[in-house]
């Protein structure tokens, strides 16, 4: 039974992430009362009406300038404080880099459980099942909540969010939290990787692997993924060999992502690799071993060298979009 959901409106760069939308969708689906958003910054609050737009019943926000940037500490004090104060049931973040910090010190300071991951809720309200991927993917799991904090991160791209109404009402409240004896100050965010679509959030993304040779071989999937509106990833084989930056590997040890289209130029499909990717909704794979273990998992295929097959395929969305 979860009376009253929190979920946190994860901001980055002044902007709500979308999974914070699915955040709210999936909290309505446990809620059996209110769902409150929860948003932490140092200056948050005028989009609290986004998430009421997207289903929240209502708003509390925390702001502090120690909160500009996220951090274990701070965010953790601020979510506490809310916490304190709602006495949620159920709490819902999304299984980002964020939300993987965060979750497992909020559910130990929380004494709850967790269920991390969470790809699909089945049922509703007090008979929600949560479905998460485990083994790397190969298999799924149900879990459910019997006492407790029903709390649970959710990836990214999986659970579709509500429809936005912006005609919906909700109170907006703040709390005032001493945020202090922070262990980590962030001086300053460098982007490693381009300002583009992001990837764990991408609907399209472009990949490639040690196939696609160097640095330079990278050139045409960027052109395909911004030709499609999509991000640019990578194999780890493609990261260890330096022709991209690791902020961009997909896999066991890299993103997890689950978009509408992934298309794998010059990847194998190592077990690791596909631990990021096989829950793609459409999988296209270009590689030139018909043996490849990327066709096991692919919807579409197409066995031939990526060099002719990539600019081939950029030449006939250029031609679609004409
Ligand atoms: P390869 O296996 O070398 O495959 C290259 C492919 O390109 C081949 O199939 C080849 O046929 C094809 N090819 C070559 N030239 C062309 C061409 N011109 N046109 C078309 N196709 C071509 N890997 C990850 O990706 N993500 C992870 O998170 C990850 N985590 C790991 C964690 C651990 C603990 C370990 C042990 C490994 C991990 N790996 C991970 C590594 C993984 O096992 C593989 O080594 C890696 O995925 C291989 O990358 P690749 O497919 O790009 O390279």
């Amino acid at each position: 039974m979860a009376n009253k959901v929190l979920v946190l409106g994860e901001v980055r760069e002044g902007a709500l992430r979308n999974v914070s939308f699915e955040a709210i969708a999936a909290a309505k689906q446990i809620a059996d009362g209110e769902v409150v958003g929860v948003l932490l910054g140092d200056s948050v609050a005028n989009l609290a009406g986004e998430l009421i737009a997207y289903g929240a019943d209502r708003v509390v926000t925390v702001e502090h300038p120690h909160l500009k940037s996220y951090t274990s500490d701070g965010y953790s004090q601020a979510f506490l404080a809310v916490c304190e104060q709602e006495k949620p049931e159920g709490i819902i973040l999304g299984h980002t880099s964020l939300g993987k910090d965060l979750s497992p010190k909020l559910a130990s300071r929380l004494n709850s459980g967790l269920i991390s991951d969470v790809t699909e809720i089945e049922g509703a309200g007090e008979d929600a099942v949560f479905i998460r991927p485990i083994y790397s993917g190969k298999a799924f799991e149900k879990v459910k909540i019997k006492e407790g904090i029903v709390f649970a991160t959710i990836r990214p791209n999986n659970i579709k969010p509500l429809e936005k109404n912006a005609s919906l009402t909700g109170d907006v409240a703040s709390i005032s939290v001493d945020v202090q004896n922070l262990r980590t100050i962030i001086k300053d965010v460098v982007r490693k990787a381009s300002t583009g679509v992001d990837l764990s959030e991408a609907k399209i993304v472009v990949a490639g692997g040690r196939g696609v040779k160097s640095a330079e071989g990278f050139e045409p999937l960027k052109e395909l993924a911004n030709l499609l509106g999509g991000a640019v990833g990578a194999s780890r084989g493609a990261c260890d060999a330096d022709y991209c930056d690791y902020s961009l590997q997909i896999g066991q040890t890299g993103k997890v992502v689950t978009p509408d289209l992934y298309i794998a130029a010059g990847i194998s499909g190592a077990i690791q690799h596909l631990a990021g990717m096989s829950n793609s909704k459409v999988i296209v794979a270009i590689n030139k071993d018909p043996e490849a273990n990327i066709f096991k998992v692919a919807d579409y295929g197409i066995v031939g060298d990526l060099f002719e097959v990539v600019p081939m395929l950029i030449e006939e969305f250029k031609a679609l979009k004409v």
